[in-house]
């Protein structure tokens, strides 16, 4: 089990003003910082990060979505790292999110739904490579 995963912190919440109150909250649940960024993707680097959805019928709203507006990415480690990081964030629909998750918090609907959690420790890696060269990770 790997104690890192890596997250996004989506549009909708960046333009909100929310990315302060969201990195709070991710810091005094456990998680410590090893590597972050604010960018903008854009749609080519949208698509590839989420080419296993590219068969699904939101995936044009999902890529222009993500692309709509700065984001903030990062690695975050503690233990038990992407199952409870899962747990903080809350369902992918915040309707179904239990309260106090952030994406209840913050989120507005199962597509601009505040942040991004890798699934699996597998994908934490690959994503966290995507973002980040060993220069900018501790
Ligand atoms: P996650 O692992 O909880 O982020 O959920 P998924 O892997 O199933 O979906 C990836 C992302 O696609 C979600 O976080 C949403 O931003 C978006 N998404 C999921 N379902 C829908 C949908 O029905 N419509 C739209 N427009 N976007 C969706």
């Amino acid at each position: 089990m790997s104690n890192r995963t890596f997250t996004m912190i989506k549009p909708d919440a960046t333009s909100k003003g929310y990315t302060g109150a969201i990195l709070d909250q991710i810091i005094k649940s456990g998680f410590s910082i090893k590597a972050l960024k604010w960018t903008k993707l854009t749609p080519s680097q949208a698509g590839e990060f989420y080419a296993v959805h590219s068969e699904r019928a939101f995936y044009g709203e999902l890529v222009e979505y993500m692309c709509s507006g700065p984001i903030i990415a990062a690695i975050l480690e503690k233990e038990n790292a992407v199952s409870d990081f899962r747990k903080l964030i809350g369902a992918t629909n915040p309707a179904n999110a239990e309260e106090g998750t952030i994406r209840k918090k913050f989120a507005t609907s199962i597509a601009e739904n505040a942040v991004h959690g890798s699934d699996s420790d597998e994908n934490a890696t690959i994503e966290g490579d995507f973002f980040f060269s060993k220069l900018e990770r501790f």
